[in-house]
């Protein structure tokens, strides 16, 4: 058992909590996750002169409410909300907080399959340079990592196993020869592999004649769990300077702004009330939507932020000995998903269910299998039929898995189901709310979040502290797609 300490609100009394946990299987693998001890000190905090008020009146503010002063307030602690605050931390001298109606990998992030790959994407779309500047970023990471004598591959689950994106059909085909010229004209190591070099890289893949791949070596994966480990870690080293602190099991519930001024000043939750000096960020994944509806709500601010959660499942095999994978892999059809109806794969429109088959090794010899998305509200519950179309569908891929039933596994087998958020033009909400020009949104990366981590984080912060951006941040504007 490890003890750490953060601010832990299920404890009114008791402001700061030990936090005790038993590492699960996942996080005994992970290099930070089981042996951390940490502490942090309690940061500065003022009782306000100024008349504050509730931007929303759903939930007025407690008179027994503590109050604490940051100059950063992250909501949501998903690798979105937890990469923005390391980048506050690491690249400037300001303090943060986080606050998460949970945990971290509560939501999406806890979902992930890990892969951060280019082969899927598209050079030139609006998403391309910030995902190439975000992988960079992962890269450089993971190096400086590595110079600093640590395994990244038990820092966090970081392997560069390339990837391929495999088509079955001559249509499929030609796409993927283009896409190849396409992502080596865009300067990545890219190639084009027929169904004989196909076989060779990978031999338990039996996908015909006609099939072929693009290859990406360079592509690289991780671990979620392990890297939000890790995360945490960076992050409360700063507790200690007085830099950082977590709010967790803490729902914030509305902004307060000053009388006199009418800026926002302070964030609310159940159990805090935390002012923000500089910035608040709101990052809460697919629940950002209806929390900006609340917290703006009887104000003049318009803000319709349509990031719905896009529910999906991810197989997890334990010690999967049956099959082995070399490479990530992902159907051609997976290009695809953001628009159901033109989907290859498995589409059940009257769900709304399409399944696109992805498989990756973990770091610790799992074999994972995804995934699956469909429209299902905030629900997370199990589905078994669509861990069983998952499985049916990898075993379209490798026939040796047709003859192995799922009900063999009962005992290994996990099931991730996550909420992505999806945003309905395919980008995420990145930037300040026109109006509030120290609120900014973070949100929205679908299926891409853990692959956009590092840039989103790198762009808030340089947008908070007035900095060159390294990206243009244009396409992720709030302003004509919210407002
Ligand atoms: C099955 C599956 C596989 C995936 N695979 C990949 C992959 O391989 N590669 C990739 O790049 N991406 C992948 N993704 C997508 C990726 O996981 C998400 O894009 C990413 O995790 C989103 O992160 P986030 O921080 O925005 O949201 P989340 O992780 O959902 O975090 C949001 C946080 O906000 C908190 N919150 C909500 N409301 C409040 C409130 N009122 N007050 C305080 N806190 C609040 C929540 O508790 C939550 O912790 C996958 C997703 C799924 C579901």
């Amino acid at each position: 058992m490890a003890s750490i300490s953060i601010y832990h609100s299920l404890n009114s009394t008791s402001f700061q909590k030990n936090y005790a946990f038993s590492p699960s299987t996942t996080q005994k693998a992970c290099a930070f996750a089981s042996n951390s001890s940490f502490s942090s000190k309690s940061l500065s905090f003022s009782t306000r002169a100024t008349p504050l008020v509730p931007f929303s009146t759903l939930n007025p503010m407690n008179a027994s409410t503590r109050s604490h002063t940051f100059d950063v307030v992250i909501i949501g602690a998903g690798i979105i909300g937890l990469t923005i605050a390391r980048q506050f931390l690491i690249g400037s001298d300001l303090s943060v907080a986080v606050v998460d109606k949970a945990v971290p990998c509560s939501g999406a992030t806890g979902a992930g399959q890990g892969y951060i790959w280019m082969v899927h994407k598209t050079p030139g779309s609006d998403t391309w340079d910030l995902t190439m500047r975000s992988h960079k970023l992962w890269e450089m990471l993971a190096e400086s990592i590595d110079d600093q004598g640590l395994n990244p591959l038990e820092v966090l689950g970081w392997k560069k196993t390339g990837s391929l994106l495999i088509g079955r059909t001559p249509e499929e085909v030609v796409t993927l020869k283009e896409r190849v010229k396409q992502l080596s004209k865009a300067g990545l190591r890219a190639e084009y592999l027929s169904s004989k070099d196909l076989h060779l890289k990978e031999p338990s893949l039996v996908v015909g004649e006609d099939s072929g791949a693009a290859f990406l070596p360079d592509d690289c994966q991780l671990d979620a769990t392990c890297t939000v480990a890790y995360l945490e870690k960076v992050n409360r080293h700063f507790a200690s300077k007085g830099r950082y602190a977590e709010f967790y099991h803490d729902p914030v519930t509305c902004l307060l702004r000053s009388r006199i001024s009418g800026e926002v000043e302070a964030v609310q939750t159940s159990q805090n009330t935390l002012y923000s000096k500089k910035a608040i960020v709101v990052a809460a994944g697919p629940w950002s939507g209806s929390l900006v509806d609340d917290l703006f709500r009887e104000t003049d601010i318009v803000l319709d932020l349509p990031v719905k959660p896009r529910k999906g499942h991810l197989l997890v095999l334990e010690n999967f000995d049956s099959l082995k994978i070399n490479h990530g892999l992902m159907e051609a059809g997976y290009v695809d998903h953001h628009d159901l109806t033109q989907h290859p794969g498995l589409v059940d429109q009257g769900q709304i269910l399409s399944i696109s088959m992805t498989a990756t090794m973990d770091s610790m010899g799992n074999l994972v299998l995804g995934s699956s998305r469909q429209f299902a509200g905030f629900s997370t519950e199990v589905d078994e039929s669509i861990v069983n179309r998952i499985w049916m569908r990898a075993a379209d891929f490798f026939p040796s898995l047709k003859g192995v039933s799922l009900t063999d596994f009962t005992r290994s087998r996990k099931v991730r189901v996550g909420l992505r958020p999806y945003m309905p033009d395919g980008k995420p909400v990145i930037g300040p709310v026109p109006g509030l020009s120290n609120i900014f949104l973070a949100t929205g990366h679908e299926g891409g979040g853990l692959s956009m981590a590092l840039g989103t984080a790198e762009l808030v912060a340089d947008m908070v502290l007035q900095n060159t951006l390294k990206i243009d941040s244009a396409p992720f504007a709030v302003q004509g797609r919210c407002c």
